[in-house]
């Protein structure tokens, strides 16, 4: 039993409530205005008490990596945590497929101590060339139904991002989101009516949404147009106010809504082999300028994203409530039988605590 004692509570309808959070096997056992004090609680008294946040793309965190030599998801898990994440998806970079197989079935491993791998996203390679930014061309490539069923098999893959222009990209949607697979459209050129079709074929979601796709003119809409326009999409967004302006996230959230956006780190901080990235503030650039990624955690996008005009309240929405939502996780939401897995930040919305399924990690 630990109790969270004295918190300004995100109660899951979007309000603040003065309350206590009790937590017993796991689960929330209770949110209460008149829990007493005992031993063991924790204080968390002139904090904000959030749902744990939830990364749909992250490479890498604290200088440990998913991915290629070195890779240690225990290491990535306990960075993050150490950011406020409880769940996570790993995400992949486009490689040769034993290196995305090995990142795959990695993915299961226990993570003691740090948020919950919640399964793979797999940023590729099936991506356009010309929309690469950061991915290494040399690993792009069509799409391939039996590498994806393959690499499906092979772990529990729960997003694919994907350029839709790409010869037999439609199949290859289709024959995810039979298998229960997210698709999200990313490193693409694609026009709007692409993505449209696209979306008739089943995708749900949108990768980095500005970052390394066909931009929103007013005559040829692209990807982000579509990002605004087509209802049912989630959109992720790097809010580390370098990838993307502060005036596109703002803008972004205004036509979608707190339910239609996810924060994301797109972290890369410990990746990429052969390529040293440069660190440039709370961004990673390769030798050549390009942006290869962020450095910041989600807890530092929702200071931001606070910063730039939008409520604390929505801000935990789109890195928590709504991750959690598209990957169908029961966590997400501070209420009775939910997963124990919540965020404490102070008046400044620094991370004071992490609880992961009722622990505290960090
Ligand atoms: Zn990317």
């Amino acid at each position: 039993m630990l109790l969270l004692r004295g918190g300004r509570v995100l109660a899951p309808g979007g309000s603040w409530v003065d309350a206590s959070v009790a937590v017993d096997g796991g689960l929330i056992a209770g949110v209460s205005p008149s829990h007493a004090a005992g031993p063991g609680d924790l204080d968390v008294s002139g904090c904000w008490v959030l749902p744990g946040f939830v990364d749909l793309h992250v490479h890498a965190a604290g200088g440990a990596r998913l991915q290629g030599a070195g890779a240690s998801l225990p290491g990535v898990a306990a960075a993050l945590a150490r950011g406020g994440v409880t769940s996570f998806l790993a995400t992949t970079y486009a490689a040769p497929l034993a290196e995305l197989h090995a990142a795959v079935t990695a993915s299961t491993e226990p993570t003691p101590r740090g948020a919950r791998c919640a399964g793979v996203h797999l940023e590729g390679p099936w991506l356009a060339y010309d929309y690469a930014g950061a991915q290494p061309r040399e690993a792009l490539a069509d799409p391939d139904l039996q590498a994806a069923l393959d690499l499906v098999a092979a772990g529990p893959v729960r997003v694919v991002t994907l350029a839709p222009e790409l010869p037999g990209a439609h199949d290859l949607i289709a024959t995810l989101v039979a298998r229960g697979v997210r698709v999200s459209l990313g490193h693409s050129g694609t026009t709007y009516d692409g993505a449209v079709a696209a979306v008739g074929a089943g995708a749900t979601q949108v990768t980095h949404a500005f970052n390394a796709m066909s931009p929103m003119r007013h005559r040829d809409p692209g990807l982000v147009g579509a990002a605004f326009d087509l209802p049912g999409l989630t959109v992720e967004v790097i809010a580390d106010g370098v990838h993307v302006h502060p005036a596109a996230v703002r803008a972004l959230w205004r036509a979608r809504g707190a339910d239609g956006v996810c924060l994301v780190s797109d972290c890369v901080d410990g990746c990429l082999d052969g390529d040293p990235l440069v660190r440039d503030g709370d961004v990673l650039r390769r030798a050549d300028g390009t942006l290869a990624g962020s450095a910041a955690t989600l807890a530092a996008a929702v200071r931001n994203a606070v910063a730039w005009g939008i409520p604390l309240a929505d801000a935990a929405r789109m890195a928590s409530t709504t991750p959690a939502r598209a990957l169908g996780l029961d966590a997400g939401r501070i209420e009775t039988g939910r997963p124990a897995d919540l965020v404490v930040l102070d008046a400044d919305l620094a991370v004071r605590h992490t609880v992961v399924g009722g622990t505290v990690v960090a």
